[in-house]
């Protein structure tokens, strides 16, 4: 089963992807956690491109394509290896933040970069997504230290967020969004109980 947590800069999806990873070790399930961009050498390397400020001025589609690429690498060296084992994968971000940054954000047509991630990814969807919604003023507004995409500015995390909201309302029965300010307990029992239902625990 692939479990993934989607959001913002700064809604604390770590936290909460870390806590469920834990949580579901407790109960004797084999939980690989992971991230995207960068959970690989070679997503590493991309990593540093898409958000080192020396890249200065990237094009959009560069961008997108570079995203792209790290996915591709990650669903075939990571996430399908241990899905095929029979591990639950926890992944923080996957194809919608694409969708939201660069669809929503960088107003690229969301159809043509969808197609391009599913084929990335080798049509490869989450069962469940946990989207952690919040306003940009409480999230990455917070950050003092931002990188390259983090230092955007306030109408470019608008969209991100709309961007996010409008795909869990396109197919809500894969989701579950959370209001990252309500109590940290609430959320995670809202979480335990979804991810105990689709694991039968
Ligand atoms: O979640 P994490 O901080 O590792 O994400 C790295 C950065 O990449 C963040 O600044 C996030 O905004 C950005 N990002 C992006 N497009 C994606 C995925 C992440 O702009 N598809």
């Amino acid at each position: 089963r692939f479990v993934v947590f989607e959001g913002g800069d700064g809604v604390g999806k770590s936290h909460q992807a870390a806590w469920l990873a834990e949580w579901l070790t407790d109960r004797g399930v084999d939980v690989v956690r992971t991230f995207e961009p960068g959970d690989s050498p070679a997503g590493q390397l991309i990593r540093q491109i898409v958000l080192s400020p020396s890249t200065g001025d990237l094009s959009p589609r560069a961008e997108a394509l570079l995203y792209a690429a790290d996915k591709a690498h990650h669903v075939y060296a990571v996430v399908k290896p241990a899905l095929e084992r029979g591990a639950v994968v926890i992944c923080d971000r996957y194809v919608d933040s694409t969708l939201a940054y660069q669809g929503a954000g960088r107003v690229l047509d969301l159809s043509e970069v969808e197609s391009i991630n599913r084929w990335a990814t080798e049509h490869l969807l989450p069962d469940l997504t946990v989207l952690m919604d919040l306003a940009p003023e409480h999230g990455v507004g917070t950050m003092t230290e931002r990188d390259r995409i983090e230092a955007e500015g306030d109408d470019f995390h608008e969209r991100v967020r709309e961007g996010f909201l409008a795909l869990a309302a396109r197919d809500p029965e894969r989701y579950l969004v959370i209001q990252a300010r309500d109590s940290k307990d609430a959320n995670r029992a809202a979480i335990a109980a979804r991810v105990g239902a689709l694991l039968g625990l």
